[in-house]
């Protein structure tokens, strides 16, 4: 019994690693407020309180990177990845995995600084962030316009997986093809029910909030069909979505929040 306690009583950590600006709405709420600009958060999700440390997503380079590859963007020295871990106690030498939801630039260019952690990938993904059509070529920072990405350099230590699997005891991956063809979400057992590191499968919690009638995808995606299937996969066992941008979502410091 003590065992199976403890399988669910993780809890999540939203760190912010900055602030990205001038987002285009529409972007993230596909067929929804055009011509709207936002900022959005940039956000790491530590869990704890299991036998192991994760770190869903490593997030955005530095703001001068950012800024002038992609959007205009600001950090301050308290959100640098390795001091925002400080702030709980946290050496990134103690991260024993990283789970990459996609292999976007704003999701993945710290892993280097997580040198003892396994890395956990799709195999989908890293097909298509190597060969990605040209529309989505940017966001992978792929060679196809001249740039390197960034995951390659710690390529050595991912663990490629192809589906859904258990991480650990209460934390699972699930291959969700969608805002990328080779996506995965994380679904997070605590003492509150299933909580789902939706990251940008729905960016922002509006993504969300309609998902038995009309669910909103975001404005990048590969395949409509697949993402809607995915929506509907999710809702069966979410009972709480976690969004990969929203800044409400860093309201609270910790998940589940009350007692
Ligand atoms: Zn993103």
């Amino acid at each position: 019994m003590k065992r199976k306690k403890k399988m669910n009583n993780w809890t999540i950590w939203p760190l912010s690693v900055g602030i990205i600006s001038q987002v285009e709405k529409s972007n993230l709420t596909f067929g929804n407020n055009q011509g709207e600009r936002l900022d959005v958060c940039s956000v790491m999700y530590l869990l704890k309180d299991g036998p192991e440390l994760i770190l869903v997503d490593t997030r955005m380079s530095d703001p001068d990177w950012v800024s002038k590859y992609h959007h205009p963007s600001s950090r301050e020295k308290s959100q640098e990845p390795i001091a925002a871990l400080a702030k709980l106690e946290v050496s990134p030498d103690e991260i024993g995995i990283v789970i990459l939801t996609h292999l976007y630039w704003d999701h993945c260019f710290n892993n280097s600084l997580f040198t003892k952690a396994r890395i956990i990938v799709q195999k989908a993904e890293i097909q298509y962030a190597l060969f990605p059509l040209p529309i989505h070529a940017l966001y992978y920072e792929a060679f196809s316009i001249g740039m390197t990405p960034s995951w390659l350099r710690d390529i050595g230590r991912f663990e490629i997986v192809d589906g859904d699997y258990e991480i650990m005891p209460g934390v699972s991956i699930i291959k969700l093809p969608s805002h990328t063809p080779g996506f995965q979400g994380v679904n997070v057992k605590t003492k509150k029910g299933n909580y789902f590191i939706g990251s940008d499968f729905c960016p922002l919690f509006e993504n969300w909030l309609a998902v038995d009638t009309k669910p909103i995808p975001s404005g990048i995606h590969v395949n409509l069909l697949d993402y809607f299937n995915s929506f509907k996969r999710v809702s069966k066992f979410a009972d709480f979505i976690l969004p990969g941008h929203d800044l409400k979502v860093l309201e609270k410091e910790f998940y589940p929040n009350t007692p």
